[in-house]
């Protein structure tokens, strides 16, 4: 059996079907913006492999990292054993995000990541006698693919009725409504005000995904319903997880997104591009305040332990990654980005099939009208040279901050074309 029938046949990918599976493509080698495919054809990357490779593919800096890194260990347990590369990635962590976080939990992905800040909301609540087990989060958001990161995952977008009664139920709130940009309006924070006034007894954490609504919609929002959603939290004396995983290294133009508010969550989530999107690492922050709930309370420790925990490897290459980025003009490269997809993309509004086209940082989004036939367009946006994965009724680009404007053009030509044919 050839590659093509054996991957049909056998290998699930992600969202997909085994009986009617959607086309694959065979990708031999990456480099820089670039993949090349088994066939010999050459594609511009426009998604950083979903928010991670920030620094393009077979970056020479991160695979000396992690071949140096190799030759000592490629990985060791974390039980009761420390190393060098998890210790310089946590001071990393711990300098570059705001102050108050200080404590951090290395993990394999950003699901489980989610995972721990739930669990460390709910280990502080029980720790203080005061046991709270409800979250409060909002519509559209997306935060993973496990059962907690789903249980507050728009419920609707990552469909709860499939795993209704075994999916934990907390509380949605409305996505936020003033857009980055825009004008702000107060008002849209009485459903939240409202909800906490009842029931604030009850809510162990506020979770979101600060500025940017990521996999579930793709929204950019005002950073002032984040300092009144912070504002709140701290009047009501509840937890404040920020999901920065698809946010955090300067996606937004901001190092971190909660920045363009000012304000600092209690528990931070990160991970994606965390390792320049070599392998899989996220880590949850916290602060000493919930750190010495946890850790003062009955359990007295923090209930996770995953095997693959600091891997060296992953760590490593992570390190490698952030210096790579502070080292480098990222805030110029991203403002590049931003100024390109603006001009680019904007104009694409009046198109008859656009709905709406919003650009933030190094996020460029055309919605549709209509949902997009994922795969037709993606053989289309093979044809004319790109690697763009639209889903639903967005096709959005978030490249590589390395990405050269003949590249950029070559995107966002690729996207006014497929509009064209798509209104044909
Ligand atoms: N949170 C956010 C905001 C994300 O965008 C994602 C991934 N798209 C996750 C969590 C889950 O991360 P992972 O896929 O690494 O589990």
């Amino acid at each position: 059996m050839n590659d093509l029938d054996f991957d049909r046949l056998h290998i699930w990918h992600p969202y997909t079907s085994l009986t009617q599976p959607l086309p694959t493509y065979e990708v031999a080698s990456a480099q820089g913006c670039t993949l090349s495919l088994a066939d010999g054809r050459q594609l511009v990357d426009g998604m950083s492999s979903w928010w991670a490779c920030l620094h393009g593919y077979n970056v020479p800096e991160l695979n000396a990292a992690i071949q140096t890194q190799l030759a000592k260990m490629a990985h060791i347990m974390f039980g009761g054993i420390r190393h060098s590369p998890a210790t310089r990635l946590c001071r990393h962590l711990v300098e570059l995000t705001p102050q108050p976080l200080q404590h951090v939990f290395l993990a394999d992905s950003g699901s489980v990541a989610v995972e721990v800040a739930l669990k460390m909301a709910l280990q502080y609540w029980q720790s203080r006698g005061t046991p709270r087990t409800r979250f409060v989060a909002l519509r559209n958001g997306y935060h993973g693919d496990t059962f907690g990161a789903m249980s507050v995952t728009d419920p609707d977008g990552s469909m709860h009725s499939l795993y209704q009664g075994f999916v934990a139920e907390h509380w949605f709130i409305s996505a936020p409504r003033s857009q980055f940009g825009g004008p702000w309006d107060p008002q849209e924070m009485t459903e939240l005000e409202t909800l906490l006034a009842t029931e604030h007894q009850q809510v162990a954490a506020i979770v979101l995904e600060p500025i940017v609504q990521g996999a579930g919609g793709m929204r950019f929002y005002h950073p002032d319903y984040l300092k009144a959603v912070r504002a709140l939290c701290d009047q009501y004396g509840i937890l404040l997880i920020a999901d920065e995983i698809a946010t955090g290294f300067g996606r937004t133009g901001k190092l971190f997104a909660c920045e363009w508010a000012g304000i600092s969550p209690d528990i931070l989530c990160v991970g994606k591009a965390l390792t320049g999107g070599y392998m899989t690492l996220s880590a949850t922050l916290t602060t000493s305040c919930v750190m010495r709930g946890i850790c003062e309370g009955a359990a007295g420790v923090l209930m996770h332990g995953p095997t693959f925990m600091a891997n060296p490897l992953a760590c490593a290459v992570a390190c490698a990654s952030i210096e790579l980025l502070l080292a480098s003009p990222w805030q110029q490269r991203v403002k590049d980005i931003e100024q390109h997809l603006l001009a680019q993309l904007q104009p694409l509004a009046s198109h008859p099939a656009v709905a709406d086209v919003r650009v933030l940082g190094a996020i460029g989004v055309v919605e549709t009208r209509e949902p997009v036939d994922m795969a037709w367009l993606q053989s289309l946006f093979v044809e004319l040279g790109v690697w763009i994965r639209p889903f639903g009724r967005l096709i959005y680009l978030m490249p590589p901050y390395v990405i050269t404007p003949v590249q950029l053009l070559k995107l966002t030509n690729a996207i006014r074309q497929a509009l064209d044919r798509i209104a044909a």
